[in-house]
């Protein structure tokens, strides 16, 4: 390998070391600090594969703060081309006003089609939107001796003293969080206990893994019974899941709007009719046909976007499309449009939320960091992230049933 003019003797021979396997990637950091442990995993990568990273070595994010919360072996960063969409007029119980949306996508056509859902919505004065509940949960599994325990188990969970119980003990784990309640299926000798916690702006995740692993604590001290596993996946975390649509998990959130005939007709260049019949057939009878767990046009890809962007963790898209879209004519010949979002996991504090250009997205929305009171951030957030699916949805049904879609993604898209 070439010397490299930003590293000393000692550190290039770390890199051959890397390269030869006699040190492993993830133990660099033991012998050097964090940035140049990032240049040297860097380098030996670069020599390895024979690749050049001249872009993805260049960051201005924090490393020392990346590598402590957010990446393993970290190598330097990719980036995501930002686009910004809007005014949106959002008329939430925590946002309320004209929303700038950061959208981070390679997909051409998106921002614009974004831009023109928010065009008609803000035209036609906003969307409400509403938040129904706003729960994480976390649901560890047991293994009891049979049915007959697997019943007193579920009575002892319900018995309101022990409620009592956990909750205190969940409360010892965090400042901000708060355990709601803990609902137990049973699966012959199998036991679920979904534990649901009020995270405030955190997404909370990690914040209901602590204090699940607490009060499990409790449970097998005054109980006996043993987790077979923290996550028994009724969680349900990352996986397209029908409890999730049905109880909801992170934030429940509905958007609706009405928009008068002559709007869609100047702007979506289609009439509201038209734009019902390709809901009712696309996202209605052909996600049922498809067996979809989803019933709308493209919220993943709305949703995907904003969380890119503000530091969201990318994988809770797969709760984020499980969106419902309605469209029905209102008496007056208008177009009544309705996103029902049924598990939305957002934060404005930790995870991804500190890294300075998800941060500074944050910003724009004016979520960032804790609510006062505590809670309203992600809050605002969420109802701001509803509106946006709800723009996305009008312009794309709006696009097919205009039947412009093919053309907007040559012209845009490549
Ligand atoms: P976190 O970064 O682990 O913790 C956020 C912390 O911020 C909270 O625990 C809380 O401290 C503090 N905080 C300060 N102000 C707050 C406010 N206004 N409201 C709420 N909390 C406030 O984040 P997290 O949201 O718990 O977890 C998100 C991370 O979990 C993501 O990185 C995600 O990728 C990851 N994740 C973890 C799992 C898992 O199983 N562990 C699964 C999926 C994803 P206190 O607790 O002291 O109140």
């Amino acid at each position: 390998m070439v010397p490299k003019a930003d590293l000393s003797e000692d550190e290039q021979a770390l890199v051959e070391k890397v390269i030869s396997g006699e040190v492993s990637s993830y133990k660099i950091d033991s012998f050097t600090d964090r940035e140049t442990a990032v240049m040297i995993r860097r380098y030996a990568l670069e020599a390895s594969s024979g690749a050049v990273f001249e872009h993805i070595s260049n960051y201005s994010i924090d490393v020392d703060a990346a590598t402590k919360r957010n990446i393993e072996n970290m190598v330097g960063v990719i980036q995501i081309p930002l686009g910004v969409a809007g005014a949106l007029k959002v008329n939430g119980e925590f946002a309320d006003g004209d929303f700038s949306l950061p959208l981070a996508t390679t997909e051409g056509a998106l921002v614009a089609s974004v831009n023109r859902g928010c065009s008609v919505i803000t035209r036609s004065g906003g969307a409400n939107v509403r938040i129904f509940q706003d729960v994480m949960t976390r649901a560890p599994v047991f293994k009891l001796e049979n049915v007959i325990r697997s019943r007193q188990f579920a009575d002892w969970i319900r018995n309101p003293d022990v409620v009592e119980q956990m909750k205190a003990k969940a409360s010892e784990t965090t400042r901000f969080g708060k355990l709601l309640s803990v609902d137990p299926y049973v699966t012959g000798n199998t036991v679920f206990l979904r534990f649901s916690f009020d995270t405030k702006d955190a997404m909370g995740m990690n914040m209901v893994t602590i204090a699940t692993e607490a009060v499990l604590s409790l449970i097998k001290d005054q109980f006996g019974a043993i987790p077979i596993s923290l996550s028994g996946n009724m969680c349900t975390d990352k996986k397209p899941a029908s409890i999730n649509s049905i109880l909801g998990r992170g934030k429940t959130v509905v958007a609706d709007v009405v928009i008068p005939k002559d709007v869609v007709e100047e702007r979506l260049k289609c009439k509201p009719e038209t734009m019902v019949d390709v809901n009712y057939r696309k996202n209605l009878l052909g996600s049922v046909r498809a067996g979809a767990l989803g019933f709308n046009a493209h919220a993943a890809n709305i949703i995907a976007a904003i969380y890119l962007a503000c530091g969201q963790d990318a994988a809770h898209v797969v709760e984020g499309s499980t969106t419902i879209t309605t469209m029905e004519m209102t008496e007056y010949g208008d177009l009544y449009c309705s996103v029902t979002l049924p598990a939305l996991p957002v934060g404005t504090v930790g995870g991804g939320t500190n890294l300075a250009t998800q941060s500074e997205c944050l910003q724009i929305l004016g979520v960032k960091g804790s609510g006062t009171p505590p809670g309203s951030n992600s809050k605002a957030f969420a109802e701001i992230i509803a509106s946006a699916v709800l723009a996305g949805e009008l312009s794309l049904v709006g696009a097919q049933a205009a039947g412009h879609l093919a053309k907007a993604h040559a012209e845009l898209g490549r």
